[in-house]
């Protein structure tokens, strides 16, 4: 029995886990970073460095297995004698005599899931999807720092080359993103999405979209959404940007980092304006209710925060090599 025992851990995150800063680099952190931060050669400098550092760390998938992740827990009915993996102690009863966590599989006595550390390790067993999987327990599942969808579609979008007239603002043939989707959940990484297969750049764009529209917690997630609600109403552009900063801070890692790569890559497509069309604005108007919903709002704030999604959106862009 005692193999099949959890060790109980007291600090809960024992792998040392990635923390909550934005973006994949240190030093913007600490406060006296901050305070000189904002000197716009300074600033100028650092966005010279970070972009050079992140450049050389997306390659990096060191840290994929050291996000942190809550276990997924169902109640469950077990069959034959079943010991809790945390306590170690006997399953009693014949129904729902626990939980078992969806994801990676550990049985625990209910009581006992409250103090299990956030060390799920989503095995591909229990993750059979690929969209409208929760965003950090697919890239724990598949060993990646980002989920192959977007890494995938931004880098076939970038070889085609981000010129393409509309560019994430035309919409491709709907049954063809769906197949874009399916080929994603069955095939994983291994999905072919190459111009062979299909030819129009927008089925692909658009694949990468519905995937972010998919997602069961927005990529801005409902817990960071009021933070950046209130960041997009100030007026002072520095506070402005300020507070877009430690907004950024409240994303899970997963989350921040897939932001971070999406917004690189957006910065690049409006730095074609000319050929695309595509400037921060458009793409605000195309991302901001992709990349973030508001937690159960009556209807009018809904409809009040769609400008301020826009503006999220393109501050993101405009700003993406000093926010992250
Ligand atoms: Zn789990
Ligand atoms: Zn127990």
């Amino acid at each position: 029995i005692s193999s099949l025992v959890h060790e109980p851990k007291k600090d809960g995150g024992a792998e040392g886990h990635y923390g909550h800063s934005p973006g994949c680099e240190d030093g913007v952190r600490d406060p006296e970073a901050l305070a000189t931060f904002w000197q716009p050669l300074k600033l100028f400098a650092y966005s010279q460095l970070t972009s050079l550092v992140r450049r050389a760390t997306l390659k990096d998938n060191d840290h994929a297995t050291k996000y942190e992740k809550v276990h997924n827990f169902k109640v469950h009915t077990f069959r034959g004698p079943h010991w809790c993996e945390y306590c170690a102690n006997f399953m009693w009863g014949l129904i729902a005599q626990g939980v078992k966590c969806a994801d990676c599989g550990l049985n625990v006595h209910k009581q006992c899931s409250k103090m299990v550390p956030n060390d799920c390790k989503p095995d591909l067993k229990h993750v059979k999807k690929v969209y409208s999987c929760d965003l950090t327990t697919l890239v724990k599942a598949h060993h990646s720092k980002r989920p192959m969808v977007v890494d995938m579609c931004i880098q076939e979008i970038e070889s085609r080359g981000v010129q393409s007239e509309g560019l994430y603002r035309i919409s491709g043939f709907s049954d063809l993103i769906e197949d874009v989707k399916l080929a994603f959940d069955r095939d994983g990484e291994k999905a072919d999405i190459s111009v062979n297969v299909y030819e129009d750049i927008n089925i692909i764009t658009g694949a990468l979209k519905l995937y972010f529209r998919d997602l069961p917690i927005p990529l801005i997630t409902y817990e960071a959404y009021p933070r950046f609600m209130e960041a997009a109403k100030i007026t002072d552009p520095d506070k402005r940007l300020e507070a877009h900063h430690e907004a950024l801070k409240l994303l899970p890692p997963a989350h921040c980092e897939s932001l971070c790569y999406l917004m690189a890559h957006l910065k690049r497509v409006i730095q074609n304006e000319k050929d695309n069309l595509m400037n921060a604005e458009n793409l605000g108007i195309v991302f901001g209710p992709t990349l973030m919903r508001a937690p159960d709002l009556d209807a009018m704030t809904a409809l009040n925060d769609i400008r301020y999604q826009r503006q999220v959106v393109e501050t993101l862009i405009k700003n993406e090599d000093i926010l992250f």
